[in-house]
């Protein structure tokens, strides 16, 4: 008998918003990822390993780095 078991991140699109972007310094909508990391076992997600994280996308030059998740809160 074996197990087959790992993990697997996935992003999801938490928001959107408008600010500028810290890599190019353009205004432009920026998409807010939230990435959850989970234990699988037979290549099912089971439960989260660790804490979520959020990232922003800047949509004027993809440009990917870490964001703050009170971001999200801010209207
Ligand atoms: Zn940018």
């Amino acid at each position: 008998m074996f197990l087959l078991f790992g993990v697997r991140s996935k992003d999801h699109l938490a928001g959107t918003r408008v600010m500028n972007c810290e890599v190019c310094g353009w205004q432009a909508p920026q998409q807010i990822l939230k990435r959850t990391t989970k234990f699988t076992l037979f290549f099912i997600p089971l439960f989260p390993v660790k804490p979520s994280s959020y990232y922003m996308v800047c949509g004027h030059c993809q440009g990917f780095r870490k964001a703050d998740p009170h971001l999200l809160s801010v209207a």
